[in-house]
Parts: C-alpha cells; structure tokens; sequence
C-alpha cells in the first residue's frame, strides 16, 4: 500500500504550528497546538480529527510541504471514521468508480481534462477552446478522486489514483490541461505526496486561459468591473496556481475587491461542511462569506470550481452579486456569451 511521505523533523523543529493555529475551524494557541498535532503524528486520539471540516487549509498554511490535512485523513481512516454520513460516502465510492463509465473527443498528445464534470465540457467552448477542444476526456476513467479526502478515504484514492494516470496515459496524452482545479492538486500534490508517478504533463486551465487570452489580446475589451474571487478548497493544494488569477485579471480589466475572506483567509463555499458537520455551521460559512463579499462593494463573485458555483451561485444572486466562472468571465471580455447562468 502506498504511503504517505511524512517528515515528523519537520515539526519536531517547527515553532508556528501554523497549520493547526491559523485552522479557522479550531481555536488552539501555539503551545495547545504543538501537543495536539503530535497526538496526530504519535496516532493518538486527538480532538483535531473530529474538528477538521475536511478544507484543505492547512496543506497550504505548513510553510515545509509536510502535508498535514493528508497525515489528518490518514489517522482519521486508521479509526474508522466516517466524516460524513455511511450511507453518503459508500454513495459516493460507488458513484465514482471507474467501470467503463468515459467519454473521448478525438484525443491527440495534448488534451484538455473534464474530469467528471459534464458542466466543465459546456463551458469549454468559443474562440478560447477552438484550437484545442477537439481533444478532450470526461469520465470516472479519468476522476481524480480527491473528494474522497473529505470522506476520510484516502484508501480509495491510493487504489484508484495510480489507474487513473494509466487511463490517461494509455490515451496517448502527453499534455492534460485540467479544466478542473482539483485534477490540478490530485497530480500535483496528492500523486507526489503518496510517491504515485504521473507520467505526463499537467497544465492548469488557469495558465491555459491566461496564454490564450495573450493571443486573442486584440478582442478583449476591459470589462471594468469591481468582482470578488472565490477560493475553492482544492486551491489550497496548490496555491502557486493562485497568481494566475490576478493575471487574468489584468489582462481583461477587473479589480479584485479587497476583502476579509480572501487568500489565505478565504472561506470554502461551504457545501462540504454542509456534509460533514451539518447546516449550522454550512450556514455560517456561506453567510460570513457573502457578507463580506456585497460588504466588499463586488459586482460579480468569480468562481473556479463548478461545486462552488453550484453551492452558491442562487445564494449570491438574491444578494445582487453576479456569479460567474472564471472562463465565462473570459469569454465576456472577449465578447462571448457565459455558458453558466442562474435560473
Ligand atoms: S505540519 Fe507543517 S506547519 Fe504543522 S507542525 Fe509540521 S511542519 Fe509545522
Ligand atoms: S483541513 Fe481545514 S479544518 Fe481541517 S485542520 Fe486543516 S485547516 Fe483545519
């Protein structure tokens, strides 16, 4: 079985603790943190495992790559524990199972990845895509299996992950660009982090989107407008993604809005701790979070993963904010309709 790269040193010399003092789900000083995050490395009871909502944050918040939300699931698997409701997460391993289940464009050495999400192939579409659409793969063949992190299943991950890069590899691909963000952190992050080769390129749609935007640079007019960006989980898997954002923006006219739940203080959208500690603090999340961002004077909110945009895109409208994807924005300043609309 496949295991976790670990350096226990690491944090045996770490005074910050930062990725249990900066959780913005526990409330533990230095010294509190430093005896329970060895609790979790020793495997002994620790009421971080039942705390954690599963964000994702701190494998950004370890300033040593040291993985902790992975060593996190780990000990919470090794007990037994189940996040989230049985019956939901045997759904959801059942659901997502790789059994034949994929569809193919006419695929050549450099493909664009739709992951499971059929809405992800609606969106990849206009002059931003022509060149390369006609290559594409979608299906649980190609599934990247990290949500199985928030279901405390990383065993179904280390079985599955290493198939995964063989189906896409057995395309002929030489060159995925992950239209999913989470694809991105899975061969990123995940594959390394459990020693599981990924024996071809991965590109970020975010990087893709930005190169192509370069090229149409003549059809873009500045769309002027103030927007809030909101940060996925997955982000936190690879957070040196995260500039491509701004990038973006620069090139098509927007402003980010300065806000609190931003960067690396940002709120998930809420939808898996709906799942995993139920509605009141689902509730709260969602509400803080688009407080701040009508208190932030945004127009439109900008999403990078299709689940946010799903959780709160009709939330955000009641409230006045326009909720788009981050490609949508793109196709806008180029004079394209969004593929993605509320109602
Ligand atoms: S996991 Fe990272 S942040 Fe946490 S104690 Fe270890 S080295 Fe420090
Ligand atoms: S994943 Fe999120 S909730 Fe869990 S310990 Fe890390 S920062 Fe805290």
């Amino acid at each position: 079985m496949l295991a976790l790269e670990f350096d226990e040193t690491k944090c045996a010399n770490c005074k910050a603790v930062s990725c249990l003092v900066k959780c913005q789900y526990m409330d533990l000083d230095k010294d509190e943190a430093k005896i329970e995050w060895q609790k979790v490395i020793k495997s002994e009871d620790s009421p971080v495992l039942d705390a954690c909502t599963t964000c994702y944050a701190c494998e950004e918040y370890c300033p040593f790559g040291n993985h902790p939300f992975y060593l996190i699931v780990e000990r919470q698997e090794e007990r037994g524990m189940f996040t989230a409701p049985r019956p939901i997460t045997k759904q959801w391993i059942n659901m997502c199972e790789p059994a034949g289940k994929f569809r193919l464009g006419k695929v050549k050495e450099q493909a664009l990845s739709f992951c499971f999400i059929p809405a992800l192939r609606s969106l990849a579409r206009g002059r931003l895509f022509e060149s390369a659409l006609p290559s594409w793969i979608l299906g649980a063949e190609f599934f990247c299996n990290v949500v199985y992190l928030h279901f405390a299943k990383t065993s179904v991950i280390k079985d599955r992950l290493p198939k995964i890069t063989e189906n896409i590899e057995k395309q002929g691909i030489k060159e995925l660009i992950c239209l999913h963000d989470e694809c991105y952190g899975s061969f990123n992050s995940l594959a390394p982090a459990y020693g599981i080769k990924v024996p071809f390129k991965t590109t970020h749609y975010f990087e893709y989107l930005y190169n192509k935007l370069k090229e149409h640079k003549d059809a873009i007019k500045p769309l002027n407008v103030e927007v809030a960006y909101q940060r996925n989980c997955s982000a936190r898997l690879v957070p040196e993604t995260d500039h491509f954002v701004d990038d973006i923006f620069g090139l098509i006219g927007v402003d980010r809005v300065e806000r609190e739940y931003d960067g690396e203080n940002a709120l998930c959208c809420g939808e898996i701790i709906r799942m995993v500690k139920g509605y009141k603090l689902a509730d709260d999340v969602q509400k803080r979070n688009i407080d701040d961002i009508v208190n932030a004077g945004a127009e439109y909110c900008v999403f990078n993963c299709p689940f946010c945009y799903m959780a709160l895109a009709e939330k955000m409208a009641k409230r006045g904010i326009k909720p788009i994807h981050i490609i949508d924005l793109c196709k806008l300043a180029i004079g394209e309709k969004p593929a993605l609309e509320v109602g």
